[in-house]
Formats: C-alpha cells, structure tokens, sequence
C-alpha cells in the first residue's frame, strides 16, 4: 500500500494518527525496552511532555522514552499538547502536584515555560530539556538533543548534492528557503547550520533565491506548520515564478513542511516528466516522507534516530535521580539564556534515495513492508 503522499497536508497527520491507533511501526520505530532493569515500578513518577501528536516523530519519542523508562522501574505520565502553550504548562503543573521525581520536555515556545521551571526547581524537581532547550531560566539541568547545527549542514549540504553542485554544477539554481518554528530554538540552529553551507554559494551567483525572501523572520513557519507552509510555497510560486522560470530546489527543515512543499509545487504543474519536482529536503525520516523519497518526489531527509534519544533521555534521567552525573558531550553550544545547560547530541545523518535501505531499513527504523 502506498499511501499518497502528496496528497496534501492531511495525509501526514492522518498518518500519525494511524499510527498511533494500529501501532503500526512498534517493531522497529518504537524499540523494545529491555526489562533486564527489573520492571515494578518503585522508581517514582516521571512526567514527560510532548509538543502534538500531529507529527509521527513525536509519538515515537513519547512511547520509547515512556517504555524506556518503565522497564527501569519508574513510573511515567506522557502528555501531549497539540501545540497548545498553555496545555503544555499545564500538563507541567499537574505532574509537580502529582510528585514528579523528574520532569522530561520537549517544548512547544522553548520561552513560555520559566514559571513552571520555576515551580519545580522550588520543589528540588531537576529538569531534562528533551530535543529543544527551554530558554530564558537558570533551572534546566540537563539537555539531550541531535547536533542541531550539524542537521542544518546536513540539509544544505544535500540540497546542493541534488543539484549536482558537488560535481561541478554551477547553477544558477532557483532555490527558496523555508525555516522552523521561530519560538523553537533547534529552528535557528538548522537555519544557521543551513546557511553556513548555502550564503556562499548565494554569494557567489550559484544559487538565487528569486522571491529575495533570504532572512529567516519571512522563511519561518509558526509551529512548524506543514499548510502554513504549503501556503507560503503557492504564494512564492505565483509571484515569483511565472512564464518559463521554474524553481530548482527547496531548503525545507522538516518532512512535515515537505509534503506542503510539495503539494504547493503539484499544483503547480511540477512532478510530471516534463516538470520533475525539484530538490526539496527534509528532516525527520518520517514514513510518508521516506516513501516519498522512493517515488522520487522529496529529495532527502535527515534520519535522527528518536529511540537513541530516548535512551540517552532515559540515561541521564536514570543517572539524576540516583543522585549521578549523567554522561554530557558537549558544555558550550547551548547557552539557554541565562545558562549554559550541558548537554549530550547524538549524530544526525542524510538519507537520500541511494542509503534509505541501509540505514532505514538496515537500521530497523522501518520495515520494509511498511515502505511499500
Ligand atoms: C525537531 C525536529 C522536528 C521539528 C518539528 C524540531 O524541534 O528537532 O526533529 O522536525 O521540531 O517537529
């Protein structure tokens, strides 16, 4: 079964569900948690938030970090906010009067969280800071995340790649840039990542972004919004490339936005044999976006690997609460605003149609029957 993928917005979030409701992938997406630990659960509560639903990478990181840590003995309140700051800062208060032990977040704002920090350094609660860091408050104590700079490098690096300018190419390639969540702090550091790569190659006549929309306030999209981000492309595509200029690649930071990319360039003539789509990037290796990398319609994504972020989680919240020091990797990128909070990044790596088998499939991130 082929899911279209192109199919607009909704099949994305469809899919999410779907997946939620059948549990689809928890052979491979969702690692087994090893109960060697012991299992019970006199470890104490952990309250763990997640951002939505709305997106598949996040219900793998919630069931693998959940799983993780029960089968370590604790017990754990998983909450999701669809995006909603206030949900979420609620869901943080309620698991302070529950008695937490330890509080893990992944942040909607990574700013609209310091009063409830607050609430839970007051109640000696230590926070780990899950994917993106919580800014402005001096009571984050740990964060672990994917090299967020890196991811960016990544992106542009294959974005070029796709344009053949690693081999000589020399363009000038029509390309549009498209940023993350502005509240979101990993959405600067993809940017900035991206552009370090991409700024010469601008500079130097290789790449035009033709609409001139270059500064990441106009590329961004709110809440990482894949029709927000289907929008701006048909936006871009009627005023910019009318007559017989044709846009050649798309910096896109997350396979969500891809698929409204993507739907935006369908609509307008793209994916045919005439017309092929052009390189548009990605992030996440979600299922619907790696599938549409098989059929040659998204060019690539970036593979973070939700289950060892889990366990590196896991880890450190482990550590934390047996009064350790959980293992870091890195104490100088992430200055939070008021601190730099230390942190472990795990590697993130391109997938593109010729490594999907290997590291998706080889790596039992998806089966293969699940990409069909
Ligand atoms: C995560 C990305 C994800 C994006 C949208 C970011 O904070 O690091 O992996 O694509 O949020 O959910």
């Amino acid at each position: 079964m082929r899911l279209g993928r192109i199919g607009g917005v909704v099949t994305a979030i469809a899919l999410a569900a779907t997946m939620t409701a059948c549990g689809s992938s928890q052979k491979t997406v969702d690692a087994e948690a090893s109960s060697a630990a012991g299992g019970g659960n006199s470890g104490g509560l952990v309250g763990v938030t997640m951002p939505t639903k709305s997106s598949e990478r996040w219900i793998h990181d919630g069931d693998n970090v959940k799983k993780q840590l029960e089968a370590l003995g604790y017990q754990v309140d998983l909450q999701y906010a669809e995006n909603d700051i206030p949900t979420q800062a609620n869901q943080i208060e309620n698991q302070i009067t529950k008695g937490a032990k330890l509080l893990i977040v992944a942040s909607i704002d990574g700013t609209a969280l310091t009063s409830q920090l607050q609430q839970a350094a007051d109640n000696k609660i230590p926070v780990i800071a899950y994917d993106r860091l919580i800014r402005n408050s001096p009571n984050v104590d740990y964060y672990a995340t994917f090299d967020n700079f890196k991811v960016g490098v990544q992106q542009a690096t294959s974005l070029l790649q796709g344009l053949g300018v690693d081999k000589g190419e020399k363009g000038p390639f029509n390309v549009e840039l498209f940023g993350g969540s502005p509240d979101d702090n990993n959405a600067t550091f993809f940017w900035n990542g991206a552009m370090s790569v991409l700024q010469p190659k601008i500079d130097d006549g290789t790449l035009v972004v033709k609409s001139g929309q270059t500064d990441f306030k106009t590329a961004a999209i709110l809440r990482w919004d894949p029709a927000t981000a289907q929008r701006r492309m048909e936006d871009i595509l009627t005023k910019t490339y009318t007559g017989d200029t044709k846009v050649d690649g798309v910096l896109s930071p997350y396979d969500g936005l891809s698929i409204g990319i993507l739907s935006a360039l369908k609509s307008s003539g793209y994916g045919t044999s005439g017309q092929p789509y052009p390189i548009v990037t990605g992030q996440d290796a979600e299922l619907a976006s790696v599938k549409s990398i098989i059929a040659d319609e998204q060019y690539s994504t970036i593979f973070k690997d939700t289950r060892k972020l889990a366990e590196t989680t896991v880890k450190m919240a482990d550590a934390v609460l047996k009064g350790q020091k959980p293992e870091v990797n890195n104490e100088k990128d992430y200055d939070n605003g008021n601190k730099v909070v230390p942190s472990y990044l795990l590697d993130p790596v391109i997938v593109d149609k010729t490594n999907y088998k290997e590291i998706i499939i080889g790596g039992d991130y998806y089966t293969e029957d699940q990409l069909k």
